[in-house]
């Protein structure tokens, strides 16, 4: 095949590359998402003024960022008032130390012991509470003749991981005496932070508030002393102790209703397409499988090249809106792997000219387009799930485009 580049250009008026692989992602599919990190650096900034200069805050960046893209959000976190990440997988810390980064890594959980090799590696420090995990890192710690710093993750009544908050001083007397490990910091996390009703909350504060005495009576230098996500941070100044682990507020979501008002955040995420065909059906005829939609007085049917398979969940189906010229429009019809389909509603009447859309015209499926603004929480409302799983299900396959980025 050849490229006869000015015929293209000349016939299609775009852009040419001589090398095609050079041609960037938004060349390729009309679907992109855009990561503004002004607004994640102005979250940052904002939940530094709410916990004053003694607290660091810990940029949690699992799940690449909450579908952000960790590279990018945690170099931004740490030019604006971060100092620690924290990741889920060995595999998330490895990548940010293979961008470079160099801030301490703490892996939120326990990974198998078959990945202690790596941890010590790339520094990435694992949280510890299983003595058979415990030993396990001592060995090879041992071997490679470092250090092996770990955070003692305590249970204090959300019961998915943690040395329960009773035991842990005999817990950690048990490692003490094993001189290859170093106890860098202590934390616990709140199952009902985010929830108005506050009893249970109280529950798990006071029992890590009693497991840290318990330490520090024991004589044990507890490192990093952390219980606050987001929702507990913003809520109870008493829990923010040395450190925070500030997670969806970063991306400029709230956690729950509890948090809002309470801090001024801005969503980083928009979801964009543009336009891939254009019809006008009759009445009666039906859009997408299983004709979940049929137009009544007929009307106009836009596609879009962004479907479940890119985190647009299907249960959105024929239950969303998508944003055109500043207006609102309903999607219609099943909502297909790959693509969707929406409704310019002319009301039986014909649309003027400048009113008929055209292919290659950008819609906004999450974000603010002139004063028209569908957020995140509006899907996840409807979807019936949290912001949390709507921004990480957007990570699958769009591109990341930083628009304000200036690296
Ligand atoms: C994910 C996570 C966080 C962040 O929670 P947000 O509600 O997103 O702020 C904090 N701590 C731990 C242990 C986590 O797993």
């Amino acid at each position: 095949m050849s490229f006869d580049n000015t015929s293209m250009n000349d016939r299609a008026g775009v852009s040419v590359y001589s090398d095609p692989d050079a041609i960037p992602e938004y060349g390729r599919r009309w679907s992109w998402m855009e990561v503004d990190l002004d607004a994640i650096a102005h979250n940052i900034r904002e939940y530094r003024k709410l916990v004053g200069d003694s607290v660091k805050v810990l940029a949690v960046v699992k799940a690449n960022a909450y579908g952000h893209g960790a590279v990018r959000v945690s170099r931004c976190a740490l030019a604006s008032g971060a100092s620690y990440l924290g990741v889920a997988t060995v595999d998330e810390g490895i990548d940010l130390r293979k961008a470079d980064i160099d801030a301490p890594i703490l892996l939120l959980s326990e990974p198998p012991e078959d990945s202690i090799p790596l941890l010590l590696r790339y520094r990435i420090m694992p949280s510890v509470y299983t003595r058979h995990f415990a030993d396990a890192y001592s060995r090879y710690a041992d071997l490679f003749g470092v250090k092996g710093y770990y955070h003692l993750a305590i249970n204090s009544g959300m019961n998915r991981i943690g040395v329960p908050y009773n035991e842990v001083v005999g817990f950690v007397r048990q490692l003490h005496n094993d001189g290859s490990l170093e106890l860098a910091g202590v934390f616990t996390h709140f199952a009902t932070a985010d929830e108005k009703e506050t009893s249970d909350f109280s529950v798990q504060e006071k029992r890590f508030i009693d497991a840290i005495t318990d330490l520090q009576n024991a004589g044990f230098e507890t490192g990093l002393v952390h219980a606050a996500n987001t929702a507990a941070g913003i809520r109870f100044p008493n829990v923010r102790f040395d450190m925070v682990r500030f997670g969806i507020s970063m991306y400029g979501l709230h956690a729950s209703e509890q948090t809002k008002g309470l801090i001024d955040l801005r969503p980083a995420m928009s979801i964009h397409a543009r336009i891939t065909n254009v019809q006008t059906i009759d009445p009666g005829e039906g859009v997408s499988y299983g004709f979940a939609f049929r137009s009544n007085h007929g009307s106009v049917i836009c596609t879009l090249p962004i479907g479940y398979a890119d985190g647009l969940p299907r249960v959105l189906s024929n239950r969303m809106e998508v944003i055109m010229d500043g207006k609102k429009h309903h999607q219609v019809g099943s909502i297909c792997m790959d693509q969707c389909m929406f409704e310019v509603d002319d009301g039986g009447r014909r649309l003027s000219p400048d009113e008929y859309p055209e292919i290659g015209d950008e819609v906004v499926i999450v974000g603010s387009q002139g004063d028209c603004c569908i957020a995140l929480d509006d899907l996840a409302e409807t979807a019936g799930t949290i912001n949390y799983e709507i921004a990480c299900g957007f990570d699958s396959r769009v591109p990341k485009i930083y628009p304000l980025s200036v690296e």
